[in-house]
């Protein structure tokens, strides 16, 4: 374990805060005897991937985990499909590379989503059409007071639109370690109703990826380049009766279907209160895409969260929409 550990490596806004204490996690022995071992001190526990959804507005006064729990095992196999067990610390990406390359798919349409496995079904992450929750069939997390693992099947994960179990019910108190996905054999079943993928005309999974590193890469800042934890707001969904009366206002609004509800783009509405591409010395609202607040390098956590809530004000000043962040503050 080291203390007083630089996080300014292990989050994509590139933000600069140290943890007070820092260790990694290969495995679930070793993150049972770290919670035992741990059980005396009352420090609090930040679970951390890939950073790459998580936002550091000061130091962390606490003990920060670095899931490294690896692997990706073959549980059962069918001619048609595969359930495969995928460790915590995975990289995302490197399990849909892996997915595609063995024909197995289901995972395609979330290729170059950062960060790592474990975090996964926190936020069910989704993108292109999809999210994993048509694909994660149970998640093994370990209980952070006992050490005990508990496997929690799709039903109980309570996957919603970006939203799980995990990320409110059961906040804090369980460790994800592994995670089960139920991957399709060919002929696969292609989601390419998302407009941009559309466009591509993709006739395997391969291309589906493909066409999804493209889109991404020509539109999204490359958190390498320029510090950012992608969409920080999450898009709101509104009732029938609230979108008619701003479709009446504003008639150009885009919106999609939700399951309950009108879902509109986030962007637009920060769009369109201004904020798009404003910079604020060494922050602000990225110029291609309003969802994403960027650091250009130096600026705090603190100052890109008061530049949050700014957004969120206005937006409910002028939309009387209240805009949710999807970026986990710590
Ligand atoms: P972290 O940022 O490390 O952690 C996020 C949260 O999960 C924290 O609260 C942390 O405590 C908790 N956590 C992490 N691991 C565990 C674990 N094993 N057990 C329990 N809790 C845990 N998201 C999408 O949904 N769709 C996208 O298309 C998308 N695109 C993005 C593009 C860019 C450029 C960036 C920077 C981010 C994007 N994201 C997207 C957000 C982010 O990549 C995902 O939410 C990702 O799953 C976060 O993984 P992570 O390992 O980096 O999590
Ligand atoms: P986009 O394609 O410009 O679309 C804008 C918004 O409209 C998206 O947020 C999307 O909602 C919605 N939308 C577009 N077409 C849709 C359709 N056919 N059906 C339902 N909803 C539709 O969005 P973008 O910002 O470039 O992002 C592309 C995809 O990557 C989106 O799915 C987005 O969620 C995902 N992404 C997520 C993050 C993150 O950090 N969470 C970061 C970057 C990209 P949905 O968001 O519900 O899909």
């Amino acid at each position: 374990m080291f203390a007083q550990h630089n996080l300014r490596p292990y989050n994509t806004f590139g933000l600069h805060a140290t943890a007070r204490y820092f260790a990694t996690i290969g495995s679930e022995n070793e993150l049972r005897e770290f919670l035992i071992d741990n059980a005396h001190q009352s420090l609090p526990l930040y679970v951390l991937g890939g950073g790459s959804n998580i936002l550091l507005t000061g130091d962390v006064n606490g003990i920060v985990l670095k899931m490294e729990i690896k692997g990706v095992e073959v549980l059962d196999e069918t001619e048609t499909a595969v359930r495969v067990r995928v460790g915590a610390g995975e990289n995302w990406h490197g399990f849909v590379l892996h997915s595609i390359a063995q024909g197995w798919g289901g995972v395609e349409n979330l290729a170059l989503i950062p960060g790592t496995v474990g975090a996964a079904p926190m936020q069910n992450i989704g993108a292109y059409g999809m999210e994993i929750k048509s694909v994660c069939v149970a998640v093994e997390a370990m209980d952070a007071q006992t050490g005990a693992i508990r496997t929690f099947s799709a039903e109980e994960c309570r996957f919603g639109y970006r939203e799980s179990v995990f990320k409110h019910e059961l906040k804090g108190k369980y460790i994800i370690t592994r995670v089960h996905f139920l991957l399709a054999k060919a002929p696969h079943a292609l989601h390419i109703g998302y407009g941009d993928v559309k466009n591509f005309q993709p006739t395997n999974i391969q291309e589906v990826a493909d066409a999804v590193i493209s889109i991404r890469r020509s539109k999204l800042p490359d958190p390498a380049e320029i510090g950012n934890s992608g969409s920080f707001f999450k898009n709101p969904v509104v009732s029938a009766q609230q979108f008619a009366e701003l479709q009446q206002k504003y008639p150009e609004i885009p919106h999609f279907d939700a399951p309950d509800g009108v879902k509109i783009p986030a962007a637009w509405l920060i769009e369109r209160c201004g904020w798009k591409g404003k910079r604020l010395g060494n922050y602000g609202v990225h110029d291609r895409q309003a969802l994403v607040l960027v650091n250009y390098g130096g600026a705090s956590g603190a100052e890109i969260l008061a530049l949050a809530d700014a957004i969120i004000l206005s937006v409910q000043q002028t939309f009387g929409i209240s805009l949710e962040k999807e970026v986990n503050v710590w």
